[in-house]
């Protein structure tokens, strides 16, 4: 028996397994993890890992020997199926490990291009889920004077602006007509496309790859684009978005439904198996759909499962999500529910390169979003986080301190 078996070493994985033992677990805990890697911290990778690969050495969470000492047995391999009946999980290598209960924190997939669109499989076609993407990115980038970055989410525009500030010539395509689409509100999307322009990358919006060129080792060459452009590449960097990995769960007939559905306490139907982080759908008593990709969700939700499981009477979790990006030098942060926001309260100036949005579903404070404005945005999430709201004056009102009015 291996206790409290966690499937995926990832941020929601290993902050279970670590909570586990801080909420006084005294069973045993096992954390599989399939990368050829101890945990590490993963937005760096986007970030500053792609065009400075030794940086990846300071990345590390966690390893063997640290987990060890908190008697958390780290497990190297890939878990293939699991049988809920015998309580087992099988991994690839033939080995079996018995579970009291099971978390999956299996994380995301990365999107890839359509498999009819030409040269979608070329040398140089590069996602960034993992460590080793991003290595790959690193070595690609050694001999690619130009980059096309196919996606402007989080990860493509973090990863244009880092190119280009090393010196490449980098071309962003995006599909829908304004960047980080869904979660940025306009004029955040407006400031980054411009951010990022002033950055040197050429971003073009409401538009899509076509055609990947290669020459004859197969290496990309050069993205045509549904606008009639061709754009030179030697690497292509693919930031389309990540898809719950929910396989495992599926097959082991767990309901899946844009990710591994989850209650309140993020348990599964199966009481013996919870599901966190990326994976993980979350729908709550009010038929509301939670589902984030972000460090604090996924570490929040093991520290959860971990509280629950120790203290079967923890109230159900519904921590305000919050996230951040580093955009070359310009950090923005973004907390609650930006998408449900129908009106948006500026403070700052965009021009200036620091300034909040508040915004408002009627008198409701839902979400808060800031470029390099961390006390705004820290009283906006202090405000979400005791579900309270500011009338929309006050927060216009640039004198006003809404750290102390939120306190
Ligand atoms: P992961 O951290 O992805 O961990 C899942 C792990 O499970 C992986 O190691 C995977 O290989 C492993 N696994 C999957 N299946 C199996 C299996 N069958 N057997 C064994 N192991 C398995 N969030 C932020 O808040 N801020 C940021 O700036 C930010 N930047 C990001 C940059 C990049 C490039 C990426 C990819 C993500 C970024 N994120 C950021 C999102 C954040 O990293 C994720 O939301 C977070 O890692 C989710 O944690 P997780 O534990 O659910 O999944």
């Amino acid at each position: 028996d291996d206790g409290v078996v966690v499937v995926g070493a990832g941020h929601g994985g290993l902050s279970c397994a670590l909570a586990l033992r801080e909420e006084g677990w005294s069973g045993p805990v096992t954390l599989i993890g399939d990368e050829p890697h101890p945990p590490y911290d993963r937005p760096p990778l986007s970030k500053r890992v792609l065009v400075d690969p030794a940086s990846a050495g300071s990345i590390t969470l966690a390893d063997g020997e640290s987990l060890a000492r908190s008697e958390i047995r780290l497990v190297s391999g890939r878990v293939e199926r699991i049988d809920r009946a015998a309580r087992k999980v099988l991994l690839v290598d033939g080995t079996r490990r018995g579970y009291d209960h099971l978390v999956l924190a299996t994380g995301a997939v990365p999107r890839t291009l359509p498999d009819g669109l030409p040269g979608a499989r070329a040398v140089g076609v590069q996602p960034i889920r993992t460590l080793d993407d991003a290595l790959a990115v690193a070595a690609l980038l050694e001999d690619s004077d130009d980059v096309v970055v196919l996606g402007g989410g989080f990860i493509g525009v973090e990863a244009a602006a880092a190119i280009a500030i090393s010196g490449r010539r980098v071309t962003l395509l995006e599909k829908l007509d304004a960047l980080l689409p869904r979660v940025a509100p306009q004029p955040l999307a407006d400031w980054v496309a411009a951010h990022l322009a002033g950055l040197g990358v050429d971003v073009r919006t409401s538009t899509i790859a076509t055609a990947v060129e290669t020459d004859a080792s197969g290496r990309v060459t050069a993205v045509r684009d549904s606008a009639g452009g061709r754009h030179a590449a030697r690497l292509v960097v693919l930031g389309l978005g990540a898809l719950p990995a929910s396989g495992l769960a599926e097959a082991a007939g767990l309901r899946v439904d844009g990710g591994i559905v989850v209650d309140g306490q993020l348990a599964t139907a199966d009481p013996q198996v919870s599901a966190i982080g990326d994976c993980a759908v979350q729908i709550r008593g009010d038929g509301s759909r939670h589902r984030y990709e972000s460090v604090q969700a996924a570490q929040d939700q093991g520290r959860h499962v971990a509280r629950r499981l120790v203290h079967p009477a923890t109230a159900p979790y519904d921590e305000v999500p919050w996230f951040w990006s580093d955009i070359g030098p310009s950090t923005v942060q973004l907390a609650g529910r930006m998408d449900l926001a129908r009106r948006t309260v500026v403070r700052g100036g965009p021009g200036s390169g620091s300034f909040s949005l508040f915004g408002y579903d009627g008198e409701a404070l839902v979400g808060v979003a800031a470029v390099d404005r961390p006390r705004d945005y820290l009283a906006g999430r202090t405000l979400l986080r005791k579900g309270r709201s500011l009338p929309a004056t006050v927060v216009a009102d640039e004198s006003a301190d809404l750290r102390a009015l939120a306190r």
